[in-house]
C-alpha cells in the first residue's frame, strides 16, 4: 500500500502532522521504515555500495500516496555516504528518487497526471503546490531521459520555433515525423540552439536524417545544410499556410480600417443611413476573424454565415480568402497534382492585385524548392501541427511555474512519450 519495495517497515502509527499545505496539523499515517540491508549504504546518485560518512540531518519524511482520504508519510534515517565519484551524498533509499520529498509512486502518479490533467486538478487531488509539480516533473523526466534516448533512430524530423511568454521568448522544438513524438526542445531561436541539437545528435545520427521540415527560417536551414547536408530540406506546409493566414488577416484589417474610416467621414457630412451600413460592416469584419482563419470544414454554423456574408459584401476579402484556400488545397494534394496546383496558384497570386498576396506569392516562390520537396515526399504535417498546438496549451499551463525551464520537461513528458506508468500497473 505504501509503495516501497526492498523496505523494512518497523512501525505504523497515527500522528498529527503538518503537511505544510496551509491546512494545519492533520491526523496522518506515518510508517517508520528502513531499507533492507542489501539496499542500505548506497550512493544516492550512482546507487553503488559506499562506506558510511555520518548520520546526515537525522530523521526525514517522505510523502507517500494517500491511503483513501488519509495522507501517508514514510519516516526514516537519511545518513550520508562517501562516494569516490560523487563525494559526500545522502544515501539512496529504495522508496524515493534522490533528493525527492515524495515517494517514487507519488512522483510517478503526479507525472502521469501532469501529462493529461489541468493544473487545478493535479494540485487539488494530490494536495501539492504547482511548484512542487514542476520539481517532480523535472525529476521524472530526467530519469526517463537517462534511460531512453529519444534521438535514436531519427529519419524524418520537423524543426519549429514556438514563442512563449507572450512572444518574447522562444523554444526550438524537434518532432519525429514518423512517431509524431516531441524528441528535443531547448530555449532560443538561433544557430547556436540548432548547433546544440546537432551536437547532441552527433555526426553519425545526423547522417541518418533523410528529411528535415522547417518553417523557412534561415538559421534552421543554414544549420541543417551544414550539419546534415544529405537531408532534403522541406518547407513545413503548416507554416506556408500560416503565411497565407497572416496575409489574409492583413487584408481583413485593412478592409475594417476602411469601413470604419468611411463611417466616420459620412457621419460628419450627414447621410445617417450610410453611416449605419459602414459601422455595421466594420463591426462585422472585426468579428470575421475566425470565420476567415479556420479551415472551412471546421466552421460553425454562425461562422459559415459570416463567410457567406463576406463573399457577398467584401469582394476583395472574399478573393483573399479564396487565395488562402487555394494554397492550402495545393499543399494538401501533394505530389504532381500539388505542384501543378501550386504553379496555377502562383500565377493567380501574381495578378490578384491584392498587395499582401502578391508579396506572399513572391515569398512562396523564394521557398519553392523546399515546398516542392514537401509535396514530393508527402511529408505528413498533421502530426507536427498537432504537437505544435499541444505545446501551446502546455505553454499556458507552464506559466504557473516560477522557472520557465519547467516547460520543457512538461512538454517532453506529455508529447515525448516519457509519461511513466501508473503506480502498481
Ligand atoms: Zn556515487
Amino acid at each position: 500500500m505504501l509503495g516501497c519495495d526492498n523496505t523494512v517497515i518497523e512501525t505504523v502509527d497515527w500522528q498529527q502532522l503538518d503537511a505544510g499545505d496551509g491546512t494545519g496539523p492533520r491526523l496522518t499515517v506515518v510508517a517508520r521504515v528502513r531499507p533492507r540491508s542489501r539496499q542500505a549504504g548506497r550512493c544516492g546518485i550512482c546507487r553503488r555500495k559506499r562506506p558510511g560518512y555520518d548520520p546526515g540531518q537525522g530523521r526525514r519524511l517522505w510523502r507517500a500516496l494517500d491511503l483513501g482520504p488519509v495522507t501517508a508519510w514514510l519516516e526514516a534515517d537519511a545518513p550520508r555516504v562517501s562516494c569516490p565519484e560523487h563525494g559526500v551524498v545522502v544515501a539512496a533509499v529504495p522508496w524515493a528518487r534522490h533528493g525527492a520529498g515524495h515517494t517514487r509512486f507519488f512522483d510517478d502518479q503526479v507525472a502521469w497526471l501532469a501529462a493529461v490533467c489541468s493544473k487545478t486538478t493535479i494540485t487539488q487531488l494530490m494536495r501539492i503546490s504547482w511548484r512542487t509539480v514542476g520539481h517532480i516533473i523535472a525529476r521524472v523526466t530526467a530519469e526517463q531521459l537517462a534511460a531512453i534516448d529519444p534521438l535514436t533512430g531519427l529519419r524524418r524530423i520537423g524543426i519549429d520555433e514556438i514563442s512563449y511568454k507572450r512572444g518574447h521568448k522562444y523554444l526550438v522544438v524537434v518532432v519525429d515525423h514518423d512517431s509524431g513524438k516531441l524528441v528535443w526542445a531547448a530555449p532560443g531561436r538561433d544557430t547556436a540552439t540548432m548547433n546544440a541539437f546537432f551536437d547532441q545528435l552527433g555526426p553519425e545520427r545526423a547522417a541518418q536524417l533523410t528529411h528535415v521540415s522547417a518553417d523557412g527560417a534561415d538559421w534552421i536551414a543554414g544549420a541543417v545544410r551544414e550539419r546534415a547536408p544529405q537531408a532534403v530540406l522541406c518547407a513545413d506546409p503548416f507554416h506556408v499556410v500560416s503565411w497565407a493566414t497572416d496575409a489574409l488577416d492583413e487584408v481583413r484589417r485593412e478592409a475594417w480600417r476602411q469601413a470604419r474610416a468611411g463611417g466616420q467621414v459620412t457621419s460628419r457630412r450627414s447621410g445617417s443611413r450610410t453611416v449605419r451600413i459602414s459601422t455595421d460592416s466594420a463591426r462585422g469584419l472585426k468579428r470575421a476573424r475566425y470565420a476567415l482563419w479556420k479551415n472551412p470544414e471546421n466552421l460553425t454554423g454562425a461562422q459559415q454565415a459570416k463567410l457567406a456574408w463576406i463573399h457577398k459584401t467584401q469582394p476583395l476579402l472574399s478573393r483573399a480568402w479564396l487565395l488562402k484556400e487555394g494554397l492550402r488545397t495545393a499543399l494538401k494534394l501533394g505530389g504532381e497534382e500539388g505542384k501543378y496546383g501550386l504553379a496555377r496558384w502562383l500565377s493567380w497570386a501574381a495578378r490578384c492585385r491584392i498587395p499582401e498576396f502578391v508579396e506572399l506569392g513572391r515569398k512562396v516562390r523564394r521557398h519553392l524548392e523546399s515546398i516542392h520537396a514537401t509535396l514530393d515526399h508527402h511529408l505528413s504535417n498533421g502530426l507536427v501541427e498537432s504537437v505544435n498546438t499541444k505545446i501551446r496549451v502546455i505553454t499556458r499551463m507552464a506559466f504557473g511555474f516560477r522557472n520557465p525551464a519547467a516547460l520543457i520537461p512538461l512538454a517532453m513528458l506529455a508529447l515525448g512519450g516519457l509519461r511513466p506508468a501508473l503506480p502498481g500497473r
